[in-house]
């Protein structure tokens, strides 16, 4: 079950309304790094977790996250505060256009959820399931969410850096700081399996898993760096060695019944190209006569 606390997880200070701020601070509402991504990705995963220590921090994550869009709501709410009343009262005021329209999605923020926050990005893209990916995996989905928080961390560095009220600054400090403290938590998880890599049960094919194939050659040259040489890596620089890597061919081919194969000769045949006609088509006939030229 939820329960509900009055008191937000951290206090809202907003030196004064601005739209267009709030307008910005929607990506981590209804954005795909925000936090109802973030809760719903933790509660997918919670909700189906066995593992008795994994689920619960699931589940204070999750729960801190929503704790955390209360709180960027409340900010969007607060930054838009003014404006709603000049909008609800109809405040004959040539600036509140300029206002409400100056940057951002404004003056959707403003004129059609009313200065509330809605769920989507600052663009003003909806929510979507789609931003959650949870796999049921555990050794993929806490890769994930260390992916998803390192992402989420960057996006409030982000926006601090387009603040320039000092407590609004902090109250985003706060949560870009839960998120590095929440990327370690799920490293740590990651790593309380042993062993984690590769990710589930197979393992992969000998011949493959240590091969590094240098498929981009020219100007630029190649650069060697642990992610192609040392002791986990055979660098494949031959073309001829790049391709058909089983030993085969490198054909494609599928056995199919008598009846099928018929069908589709019938098919080849039909649609067969003649390369000993030249047909002339719609460009020589519409140029003038004899003007072929026309048609090149
Ligand atoms: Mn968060
Ligand atoms: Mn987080």
């Amino acid at each position: 079950m939820f329960m509900h606390n009055k008191r937000l997880m951290y206090t809202v200070r907003v030196s004064e309304p601005n739209p267009t701020l709030a307008s910005l601070f929607l990506e981590q509402f209804g954005g795909p790094q925000g936090e109802l991504a973030a809760a719903m990705r933790y509660f997918t995963q919670a909700i189906s977790e066995d593992d008795a220590g994994r689920k619960d921090m699931l589940l204070d994550i999750a729960t801190e996250e929503l704790s955390h869009l209360e709180i960027i709501g409340s900010m969007i709410v607060m930054l838009t505060k003014g404006v709603k009343g000049r909008l609800a009262e109809g405040a004959k005021d040539g600036e509140l256009l300029a206002e409400i329209t100056k940057g951002g999605e404004s003056h959707t923020l403003s004129l059609l959820y009313g200065g509330g926050a809605a769920l989507v990005n600052s663009a003003g893209a909806p929510w979507t399931a789609a931003y959650v990916d949870t796999i049921g995996e555990p050794t993929c989905d806490l890769r994930s969410n260390i992916a998803a928080e390192a992402r989420a961390k960057i996006i409030y560095e982000r926006l601090i850096n387009v603040t320039d009220d000092a407590s609004v600054k902090e109250a985003l400090g706060f949560l870009m700081t839960r998120e590095i403290a929440h990327q370690k938590a799920f490293e740590k998880a990651l790593y309380a399996i042993e062993p984690n890599f590769p990710p589930g049960k197979l393992p992969g094919q000998k011949d493959f898993v240590s091969k590094y194939f240098n498929l981009s050659q020219g100007d630029g040259g190649d650069v060697e760096g642990p992610w192609n040489s040392g002791p986990l890596w055979e660098r494949i620089d031959d073309r001829e060695r790049q391709a058909a890597v089983d030993g085969g061919d490198g054909s494609a081919s599928v056995k199919v019944s008598a009846a099928e194969k018929r069908i589709l000769q019938r098919v080849a045949e039909r649609t067969h190209s003649r390369t000993d006609i030249d047909p002339p088509t719609g460009a020589e006939l519409g140029a003038k006569a004899g003007d072929v030229d026309k048609a090149r």
